[in-house]
Formats: C-alpha cells, sequence, structure tokens
C-alpha cells in the first residue's frame, strides 16, 4: 500500500498535468483577465451572507490563477512574487478544494455583474476537473458519482424498489383521480417519452411521481420510466468528472433507443437540464440523436393546446417562483415554468430579482453531496430566504429537487412558514379531472 507521502505526491503530480492540459481551454483566457474592481462581491450569495476576503468571486479567481501564471506566462515563471504567482503544492491543493467546491456553487451571478464579463465559472470548473483528476473531490460528491455510475443512479434504487414505487402509485393514482387508466409505467417498450427523475422522488418524495403521473395522462402522453437509467441527476457534472458525465449522458440515450422512445422528458431538476441539453453534446462529441426536453416545457406546450383541463381557482394560495442557477440563468429556461404558473394560480407574485439575475439558493454545485461545508450552505441561503419572506408568499414553486431540499431547509432555519413544492405537484391539484379524457396520443 502506498504511504500518505507517496499518495500526496503522487495527487501533487496529477494535479499538475490537469492544470497544464487546462492551460489550452477557454478558462485560461479569463484566468489573467480580472481587474480587481471588487464590483462582483454583492452579486455572490456566500459573500454577502460571509463577507469574507476569500469568499469574494475576485478571491476565488485569484487562488486558482496564480498558479497558473506560475506555469503558463512569462513574468510568473521568472518573477513570481511580482505578479503574486504561486507554486502548487500539497497544502495549496488542500485550501484549493475548500475555495472551489466549498465557497463557490458556479452559480454564476458574479459573471453577469463583472465590469468586463469575466466567466469565473468556468475558472471554478476548471479548478474542480484539476482536483477530480487528482483525486481529490471531498469524499460525499466522489461517492454519489460512484454510486451514480455503479448502480445507475444517485439512491442506489433498485430496478425491485421502483416498480413496487410505481405499483403502489399507480393505484394511489387511479383512485384519487377516478381514472383506472391513469398509473406510473415501468420498461414500456414503445413509449414515445422516455421520463427521468431524481432518485429523492422514488425515495422520500413519491407525491412528485405521482403528480408528473397524472399530468402525462391527463396529457394523454405516451411515457415509461426505465429501471436501468432513471436518474435525471448528473453528479459528473459537478465534480466535473468528464467521463462519468459523459458516461451517464450515453447510458440513457442507448436506453432510450432500447425502449424506442423518441424524446426525453426531464423531471424538475437545474444541473440535469443543463447537463442533458447543453452539456452532453460536449461530453459525448456530437448532437444527441433524440431531444432533451424539461417537463416545463411539456407542460407549458400541452396547456397552450388545452389538452390539461384545470381549475385554477382550486389554488387561491399566493405563490411565488424560485429560479435555479442552472436552469435559468445556464439553461435559458425561465418562460415556460411563469406561463403554466400564470395559468394555474390565482395569485402569483414574483421574487426580486428574478430570472437569470436571480440568487443561487446555496444549495447548487453538489454543495448539498458535502457535508464539510454543510454550515456555509445554510448560512448563504440567509439572501433567498430573506427574497421569499418579501414577496409574502405562502407557497413557493421550485423547478428543482435539488434547490428544493435546500429550500426546505433554509426555509426551516429562517422560520419562514412556506411550502416548497415542484410545479407539476401545483398543476395536478388543479386538474379537472372529470373532464379529462385519459386518451393516449402519440404525436
Ligand atoms: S459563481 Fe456564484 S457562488 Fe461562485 S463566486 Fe460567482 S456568485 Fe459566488
Ligand atoms: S467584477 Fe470581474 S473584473 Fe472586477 S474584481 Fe470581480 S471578477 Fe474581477
Amino acid at each position: 500500500m502506498a504511504s500518505d507521502a507517496e499518495a500526496r505526491a503522487r495527487a501533487l503530480s496529477s494535479a499538475l498535468a490537469a492544470l497544464d492540459a487546462e492551460a489550452g481551454r477557454q478558462a485560461a483566457i479569463h484566468m489573467s483577465a480580472c481587474v480587481r474592481c471588487g464590483l462582483c462581491g454583492q452579486s455572490c450569495h456566500i459573500y454577502r451572507s460571509e463577507p469574507t476576503p476569500a469568499n469574494l468571486p475576485a478571491s476565488k479567481v485569484e487562488a486558482v490563477a496564480s498558479f497558473h501564471r506560475r506555469r503558463h506566462t512569462f513574468l510568473g515563471r521568472h518573477a513570481p512574487r511580482l505578479v503574486g504567482a504561486r507554486d502548487l503544492g500539497p497544502r495549496e491543493l488542500e485550501s484549493l478544494v475548500e475555495t472551489v467546491f466549498g465557497r463557490c456553487t458556479g452559480c454564476g451571478r458574479c459573471s453577469l455583474h463583472c465590469s468586463i464579463g469575466l466567466d469565473v465559472s468556468a475558472i471554478i470548473r476548471a479548478a474542480r476537473r484539476v482536483l477530480t483528476k487528482a483525486g481529490l473531490t471531498p469524499d460525499g460528491l466522489r461517492r454519489t458519482v460512484r454510486t451514480q455510475i455503479e448502480t445507475g443512479n444517485q439512491m442506489a434504487v433498485t430496478p425491485e424498489e421502483l416498480r413496487e414505487t410505481a405499483a403502489w402509485i399507480s393505484d394511489e393514482l387511479a383512485g384519487e383521480t377516478g381514472h383506472e387508466g391513469a398509473r406510473v409505467p415501468v420498461d414500456e417498450a414503445g413509449s414515445r417519452v422516455l421520463y427521468l427523475v431524481n432518485p429523492r422522488e422514488i425515495k422520500f418524495f413519491p407525491l412528485s411521481l405521482q403528480a408528473a403521473a397524472g399530468v402525462f395522462y391527463a396529457a394523454g402522453e405516451s411515457w415509461t420510466l426505465s429501471t436501468r437509467t432513471c436518474d435525471v441527476t448528473n453528479y459528473g457534472f459537478y465534480a466535473v468528472d468528464d467521463s462519468a458525465a459523459a458516461e451517464l449522458t450515453r447510458r440513457v440515450l442507448e436506453e432510450a433507443d432500447r425502449l424506442g422512445a423518441s424524446e426525453v422528458v426531464l423531471s424538475e431538476c437545474g444541473h440535469g437540464f443543463r447537463s442533458f441539453r447543453w452539456e452532453g453534446p460536449g461530453w459525448l462529441g456530437e448532437r444527441p440523436r433524440i431531444p432533451f426536453r424539461s417537463v416545463l416545457e411539456r407542460m407549458d406546450a400541452w396547456l397552450a393546446e388545452d389538452r390539461i383541463p384545470i381549475d385554477p381557482a382550486r389554488n387561491a394560495a399566493v405563490t411565488t417562483l424560485h429560479d435555479p442557477c442552472n436552469l435559468v440563468r445556464w439553461g435559458g429556461i425561465s418562460e415556460p415554468q411563469r406561463n403554466v404558473l400564470r395559468k394555474i394560480c390565482a395569485r402569483f407574485v414574483e421574487m426580486t430579482p428574478n430570472r437569470a439575475d436571480n440568487f443561487c439558493c446555496g444549495g447548487g454545485g453538489g454543495m448539498l453531496s458535502m457535508e464539510e461545508f454543510g454550515e456555509r450552505r445554510v448560512r448563504s441561503g440567509s439572501i433567498k430566504a430573506e427574497q421569499i419572506r418579501a414577496t409574502g408568499a405562502r407557497v413557493v414553486a421550485c423547478p428543482c429537487h435539488n434547490c428544493a431540499d435546500q429550500l426546505l431547509e433554509i426555509t426551516r432555519v429562517h422560520g419562514l412558514d412556506v411550502e416548497i413544492r415542484a410545479v407539476v405537484e401545483i398543476l395536478y391539484d388543479v386538474i379537472d379531472w372529470r373532464r379529462v379524457r385519459g386518451q393516449t396520443l402519440r404525436s
């Protein structure tokens, strides 16, 4: 077995090789561009909730760029002190782990407000890639990636567990709606849609899956879950483990092919949407053969086509909307959820700021899987908690299961009396089941 010293030396040599490889990527250009104007500080929920210099976006950039400068610039090589260039050693690696995994969710809000449009998140992701290649990903995140690769989903849900859950949800759904045909199909070849969920829906939040099944049925959609690939999340994305991320994407496409599906619909998930829709082609080196759509886009289209009969008067609660960073700022999906909510909520109010300028809830970047940064994560959620409080809403529509976990925790910690709900759950509640035809359309 290798000694600790040998393991550290190996990690350092892998990190240096990975750092050199980053010099050819786009993030390297941004690393030398910061003009230290300091405008980014107030954009960052982590800095605002804990205003220490290490949390300034510009400091995080510098923490990465100083190592790059030492190896890849003339002055960095010959006069390092003059330009603040540093050698990367074991101690520096340790502190870099905290900077890029524990002080940044990669939300990208600081870049919107940066005086020169510096892509801070690309620099953070470059450093995460370096650390992951050196085997230094924080334990919880690394374990989650491994579980996803080994079992096909991040919570190790077995095929039997999925089938059993689908069976009892089907019974509940048929009983509640009065429609015998309303159910959760599993492994059904020939379905038009392969639907991916966050495994937390199967394990802990089955009402969310029940609501989606009801909505699919009311819309007359032909769909199925798969026991081989049910997971909308991709923790390879958070770890910046590109080969794991690519493998998880490839498996979904292969399963869609095997089942004969012509579309993959993604449950409400920010990073899952960004991964499948926008990052996937880069990981795979080709465009996917079939489209990936968010269930939000599907719901918007079904309501526009009058495929789901609704009675919005059933929902009188003041409802606001959280904009998940990976879905909205990075994913470009801001209007479908608003179109849906305006139709199904009698009283819908916006948060301020919103859409691409919204604040991160603090749960992004894989933070929820890294216990060691839990205290900072919850503290950073105070900005989101205040945004919610200011709306006076009783319901927060949250189109991301990852953000929902964070919102559940921060609203409890910050004493907010609100319900956190997926958009599909709110829609399910207002379906007028007497007018549902239950006819499967395959267009
Ligand atoms: S990407 Fe988000 S979390 Fe990271 S420094 Fe910028 S604002 Fe802060
Ligand atoms: S706003 Fe941009 S240029 Fe200014 S300090 Fe922040 S990262 Fe650097």
